[in-house]
């Protein structure tokens, strides 16, 4: 039996595996050539005191206990060409990991996605950051992968329910991410990693009889009696079947319309909005691990913050260490930021969502628009911060100790943002209330995180599509539609995930309800 052991390193030995072997040794009093291996479990960085620890669960194996390298195989799939048929609308994470579910489970998916496949995808990122240009189909929200494939890719949840998660970093692994995602306490993938990932996945989801179709936008639902029959893309074709998976995620704002319009039950949901902040990375370290610079053996640090002002919560949001800041709008005409890092994050930046909780009361300005008004405060903050910076994908800057002090910047050095930036007082871009709070919730911040509040850190607006602003209400144990048979509201879009794990995990859940209601 291996022995299991907790114990807390230097960044330098947790780093080194001869180090390690001769620290466990000692620990455990064997000469360190009687350990024949060590797997390491979990693995987290202790940065609470100035001299930083990381943790460490182990297995030590000693020679002649016998130990086998595992491998994290797929599950057995079978061909489901000839299968009962089930729509998946979206190839974002939930919509991927629902029709490989679907594999797995004997029903053949017919994948819908409006975007390019990932790799197509690239040429439309450029041109939102080089030519300013929005493909309404194709950018960072939309095609193959969703909204997480040109993310930072970080897995971390707050789903409980840990089998689940594991199940999804499995396939991760088989599907070929590191296997340190299995250990890190704060797993990542990065954004050069995860298109290949997606990728295999879409080659599996064919290879075993599934269908995936691109450039296919959903323009309507058919129903019949409360029951769906089939969608119509938007060259008129349909594809019929009577189960569909919804999967368009937060920012299909025309399918949010579309069931409004058809009467299909919707809600407004609170979600919240901010701004992207931007410090040096190496500041970021100094904070975090309160030293000048953070040598080799520690990963550059993240940081995560929460404080109370005036009643609502502002906090941190997909903070992306080493990375850069994203141009995410879906529409032309607006301007939504982002972040995301490559998988060493080496980029000489970190930015954070900086954000706001909002409640439904602030939707009130645009109740008219019923279900869809937290939509259209979205939109209209979106909007407003476009025609601030110019018409084009540069966004509203501020320096931050200057937007706490009301105070446009005399200057702005360049940020990692690639279409670029506009001084703008950052007030104008949000309802009055909601600046009041960011500027003295970033005051708040530089009280518990020394250095942070600094006017070297550069504030980009808006950060808006942290969550979807709509709910797709469904029944809690079949996850069917309250109304429509057979539609099966999913992932974020629906109101029921929030990152690429959770998106995941309520794809899997959505057609192992389906094959339930089959069986
Ligand atoms: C830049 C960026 C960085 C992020 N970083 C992280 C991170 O590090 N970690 C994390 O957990 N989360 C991150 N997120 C959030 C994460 O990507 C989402 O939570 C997740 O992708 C939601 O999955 P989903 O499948 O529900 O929806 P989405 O990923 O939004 O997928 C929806 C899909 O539906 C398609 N679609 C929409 N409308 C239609 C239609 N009418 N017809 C056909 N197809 C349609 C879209 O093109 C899209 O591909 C990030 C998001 C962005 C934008």
């Amino acid at each position: 039996m291996p022995r299991e052991l907790l114990l807390q390193v230097t960044p330098e030995i947790a780093a080194n595996e001869l180090l390690l072997k001769d620290y466990l040794s000692k620990q455990i009093k064997v000469s360190p050539q009687e350990i024949q291996h060590v797997s390491i479990l979990k693995r987290s960085i202790d940065a609470r005191q100035k001299a930083i620890k990381i943790n460490l669960k182990v297995f030590i194996y000693l020679k002649g206990e016998p130990f086998q390298e595992s491998k994290i195989e797929l599950p057995v799939y079978k061909d489901v060409s000839k299968a009962q048929e089930v729509i998946v609308v979206g190839a974002g994470p939930a919509g991927l990991f629902a029709a490989l579910q679907l594999v797995e489970l004997g029903l053949k998916p017919i994948v819908i996605e409006r975007g390019k496949d990932v790799r197509g995808r690239r040429r439309d990122l450029k041109a939102i950051n080089r030519e300013h240009i929005v493909n309404e189909d194709s950018n960072y929200c939309f095609g193959e992968g969703g909204a997480g494939t040109y993310s930072d890719g970080k897995l971390y949840t707050r789903s409980k329910k840990r089998g689940d998660v594991t199940r999804i970093l499995e396939l991760l692994v088989a599907f070929g991410a590191s296997e340190d995602i299995l250990v890190e306490a704060h797993p990542h993938i990065g954004t050069n990693k995860l298109p290949k990932i997606i990728e295999d996945i879409r080659n599996k989801i064919i290879e075993f009889g599934g269908q995936v179709l691109f450039d296919t936008r959903v323009t309507d639902i058919l129903l019949k009696n409360n029951e769906v029959e089939g969608i119509v893309t938007q060259n008129g074709d349909t594809i019929l079947a009577n189960k569909l998976i919804l999967a368009t995620g937060h920012s299909a704002r025309d399918i949010f319309e579309l069931l409004d319009k058809k009467k299909i039950f919707i809600e407004a949901k609170p979600f919240a909005l901010g701004v992207r902040a931007e410090h040096s990375q190496q500041l970021i370290d100094s904070i975090q691990y309160s030293c000048d610079y953070r040598g080799e053996h520690l990963p550059p640090a993240p940081y995560s913050i929460v404080k109370q002002v005036n009643g609502r919560g502002m906090y941190s949001f997909c903070m992306c260490p080493g990375g850069v800041i994203a141009p995410c709008a879906t529409s032309p005409g607006e301007v939504v930021t982002n972040g995301w890092s490559p998988s060493k994050r080496d980029q000489a930046t970190a930015n954070s969502g900086i954000v706001i909780e909002l409640k439904l009361e602030d939707f009130k300005p645009f109740a008219k628009f019923g279900a869809l008004a937290g939509m259209e405060f979205q939109k209209s903050i979106e909007q407003k911060a476009w025609h601030l910076a110019g018409r084009t994908q540069k966004v509203p800057a501020q320096r931050m100790i200057d937007f706490t002090q009301n105070k446009v910047s005399a200057d702005i050095p360049k940020t990692s943002y690639v279409p670029g930036i506009t001084s703008v007082e950052m007030g104008q871009v949000f309802p009055g209330f909601l600046s009041q709070i960011l500027r003295e919730g970033f005051k708040e911040f530089g009280k518990s995180m020394r250095g942070y509040l600094t006017n070297e850190a550069i504030l980009h607006a808006p950060e808006s599509r942290t969550s979807s602003p709509v709910r797709i209400p469904r029944d809690p144990i079949t996850y069917e539609h309250l109304q429509i048979k057979g539609l099966y509201p999913c992932g974020e879009g629906a109101g029921y995930a929030g990152g690429i794990i959770s998106a995941a995990i309520d794809g899997e859940k959505c057609a192992l309800m389906i094959a339930e209601t089959l069986k």
